[in-house]
C-alpha cells in the first residue's frame, strides 16, 4: 500500500504508523505514538487504541460504527520531553474533523507515559 499516512506526516503509511499498527515495531517517542493513535482513529482502528491506552484510563470498548466523524488532519503544536530517552511526555496537538457537515476541532494537551519501552495515552485536558 502506497497511501499517504492519515498522520500527515507526508510519508507513506507503510513507512509511518502502519509498523506500529500492525505491531512489527513501537514508537519511540510519545510524538509517535500519538500520531499513530490519530491514524488508528481514522482507520478505526479500535484494537490499536486500547492497546496502546494506559490501563487506568481505558475505556472498556470503542465503537465507532454509530459515529459520523471525518478526520481531516492533525497538528502538532508542542511537546514536552516525550523522547525516546524519557517515561513520560506531554503532546498539544490540533485535530480537525467534520461531523454533521461542520468543521470541528478539537485541542487537546495529552500525556503519555512508558512502561516497559512502551509509550502509553493515559488522559488529555482539553480546552
Ligand atoms: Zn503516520
Amino acid at each position: 500500500m502506497t497511501k499517504n499516512c492519515p498522520c500527515g506526516s507526508t510519508l507513506f503509511y507503510a513507512d509511518c504508523c502502519q509498523p506500529f499498527h500492525d505491531n512489527k515495531t513501537l514508537p519511540r517517542t510519545a510524538e509517535a505514538l500519538m500520531r499513530s493513535r490519530y491514524s488508528a482513529y481514522v482507520l478505526q482502528n479500535t484494537e490499536y487504541l486500547l492497546a496502546t491506552w494506559y490501563k487506568s484510563t481505558r475505556p472498556k470498548h470503542l465503537d465507532f460504527s454509530d459515529e459520523n466523524v471525518n478526520w481531516q488532519n492533525l497538528e502538532i503544536l508542542h511537546t514536552k520531553k516525550g523522547s525516546a530517552k524519557d517515561d513520560k511526555g506531554r503532546v498539544e496537538f490540533n485535530a480537525f474533523y467534520v461531523q454533521d457537515g461542520e468543521s470541528r476541532l478539537i485541542h487537546e494537551i495529552s500525556r503519555f507515559k512508558k512502561i516497559d519501552g512502551r509509550w502509553f495515552y493515559i488522559d488529555g485536558v482539553l480546552d
